[in-house]
């Protein structure tokens, strides 16, 4: 069980579980003190019912005594002045009826002697009061009145008081204003007598039922009596043990107490349902179950609390992370605008670099040029005296040294042009073994010079290429010229100085590598041979635009050159083409230009 569910269930359940072991002890009080209010009560009406009884027992006694009575025993017959003595005499007492019958059981006379239900001249020799009395006994008997059917306590007494009876005087007793006051005080109470027959009771449905089952013997004997008239006496419950604690009447359970009256065997009945005899268990669960919401619902609220705050500071979390994500857009924004700006700066500065280039090739070409006409000038000087001399072979040498250098200066110019304004741009479709094949034609007096053998590897197949073809032969003959010095140098020292071309469909692409067996680069000049200006050639006239012209061409055509060292000495450079349309038209250079004049 998780400790939330714990912290959730456990109070409430020993919350429970104490209401419970409350509500036990709780039962347990309140069934002690609902038997106790029920033993107070009892002896209260028990009393009151003795009382009744003691008021008149000895009524029939005094009327069995006064020969104003009993005189009509004597006449044999009813008599108008005892009549009015016995109506006298219950008025005065409160009694409800007043008689005296002879020993046959006939009423001679009676206090109801005017009422039209006049127990005068009838016979009750069959209850049992009348046989208890002619026995010279005290008669006690609670009935129905077999005359007016109305209940009441019949107590009698043989006359004369002693010696052998002539006849009984009675005393009927209404009781019927016990069950009232019983009923006025809200409380359930009934009498019972000795056969179990509930004969007074403050519920009027009650009244004449069994609290048990009467059995069929017993239940002869009191028709015999008439003492209930003909009520049916059916029972009111089912109970076997009519002392049983509970008691279920009509569905409902009572608490049951029962006490002896002390009075022909008559017992008194209180009940309580049982419900109200635990009124007190009530608040206890209702109290506990509340207590018990309530922590539940404190708990949930508190845990909403904690969840609101927890959302709240997600909430806030999340506004930071959204905050983050807006600065860093900004700042891509921002990165993407000064890449923009230092495109440009970059482009500017390749300008302001080719400017600078310019500046400064101005004065290596100045530098250049100034060794190689001084050199002219004294060439001519020296030409003019010679042919004053009519020396015409020193003066045809000299002529030949001028046309070398004019030879020199015409190259120089011309990188120079070539630098400054590149050569047509017009894109067309070529196949790259073409213009190999016309660079080897040019470049072959080089080799032939130098001694060098060049081997070309081609494929059969056309590598066609849509391209500027004068600036890709362009960047094929510096690189065959730089293989033949390169290769030519250590062809000097030890022979077989190779330059080896080889060009091979690469995808869409064309790659040619251009590898010869000379000095190499070293590592450290690798970077710096594409440099304008850069060149170990000094002293053999090299300019250092060779590479430099050719990198920015096979840049602008959308290739690259790169230069490796061949293992077994010597360098290798890579050419790299791209085949299809599509190449960024060359710097500088917006579609497509006239050719320049040839050199
Ligand atoms: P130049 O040939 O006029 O010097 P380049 O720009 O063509 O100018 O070459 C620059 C330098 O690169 C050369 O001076 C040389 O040192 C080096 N270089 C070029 N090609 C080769 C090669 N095939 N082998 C060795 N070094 C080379």
């Amino acid at each position: 069980m998780s400790k939330r569910v714990l912290l959730l269930g456990l109070p409430p359940i020993v919350l429970l579980a104490i209401a419970a072991a409350l509500a036990y002890v709780s039962v347990e009080w309140d069934e002690a003190a609902a038997d106790r209010t029920a033993a107070e009560r009892l002896t209260l009406y028990r009393q009151t019912i003795l009382g009744e009884y003691n008021k008149f027992r000895y009524l029939p006694y005094m009327i069995a005594r006064d020969t104003r009575a009993t005189n009509v025993l004597g006449l044999g017959q009813t008599d108008a002045s005892a009549n009015r003595f016995l109506e006298e005499m219950a008025d005065n007492a409160g009694a409800s009826l007043l008689y005296v019958m002879d020993r046959s059981g006939t009423t001679l006379a009676a206090s109801n002697w005017a009422d039209e239900l006049s127990l005068v001249g009838r016979n009750y020799a069959f209850r049992p009061y009348f046989q208890s009395a002619i026995a010279g006994d005290e008669g006690r008997f609670f009935a129905i009145g077999a005359t007016l059917g109305e209940p009441g306590l019949f107590l009698a007494r043989p006359t004369p008081v002693s010696g052998e009876p002539l006849g009984v005087a009675v005393v009927k007793v209404d009781m019927r204003g016990l069950e009232r006051a019983w009923a006025e005080g809200g409380e359930t109470v009934f009498a019972t007598d000795r056969n179990g027959i509930i004969f007074l009771s403050s519920v009027a449905d009650w009244r004449y039922k069994s609290l048990a089952p009467v059995p069929g013997p017993v239940r002869a004997a009191i028709d015999e009596t008439r003492q209930y008239a003909t009520q049916p006496l059916t029972p009111l419950t089912n109970t076997a043990d009519p002392a049983a604690e509970v008691l279920t009447i009509d569905g409902r359970a009572f608490r049951h107490t029962v006490a002896d009256v002390g009075l022909l065997d008559w017992q008194l009945h209180f009940l309580v349902p049982v419900e109200a005899a635990r009124q007190t268990v009530w608040p206890i669960w209702a109290g506990a179950i509340g207590l018990s919401l309530l922590y539940i619902v404190a708990l949930l609220m508190l845990r909403g609390r904690a969840l609101r705050r927890a959302s709240a500071v997600l909430l806030q979390e999340s506004a930071g992370l959204r905050e983050l994500n807006r600065r860093l857009t900004d700042e891509v924004e921002e990165r993407k605008r000064v890449e923009a700006e230092l495109i440009k700066a970059q482009e500017g500065l390749a300008r302001s670099n080719r400017l600078a280039a310019v500046g400064q090739m101005s004065a290596a070409v100045a530098h250049e040029l100034n060794q190689p006409l001084a050199a002219l000038r004294m060439f001519v000087a020296g030409t003019r005296k010679f042919l004053q001399k009519q020396d015409l072979g020193a003066a045809r040498d000299n002529l030949d040294e001028i046309e070398s250098l004019q030879e020199r200066m015409a190259a120089l110019t011309q990188e120079l042009k070539r630098f400054a304004r590149p050569s047509e741009s017009r894109i067309e479709r070529i196949d790259l073994r073409d213009s190999l094949k016309a660079v080897e034609k040019i470049a072959r007096p080089r080799f032939d010079e130098t001694g060098v053998s060049l081997s070309m590897d081609l494929p059969d197949e056309a590598l066609t290429l849509e391209t500027a073809r004068l600036r890709v032969e362009q960047i094929l003959l510096n690189l065959l010229r730089n293989g033949a010095e390169a290769a030519g140098q250590a062809h000097e020292q030890s022979g077989g100085g190779t330059v080896h071309v080889s060009a091979r469909q690469d995808g869409a692409a064309v790659r040619i590598s251009v590898s010869d067996n000379g000095v190499g680069v070293p590592e450290e000049l690798r970077e710096r041979i594409f440099d304008p200006f850069f060149t170990t050639k000094l002293s053999s006239g090299g300019l250092g635009l060779g590479l430099s012209i050719s990198g920015r061409i096979a840049d602008d055509l959308g290739g690259s050159l790169e230069v490796s060292s061949n293992p077994q000495g010597g360098a290798t450079f890579l050419l790299r083409l791209p085949g299809g349309t599509g190449q960024r038209p060359p710097a500088g250079v917006s579609g497509v230009r006239e050719p320049e004049p040839a050199e």
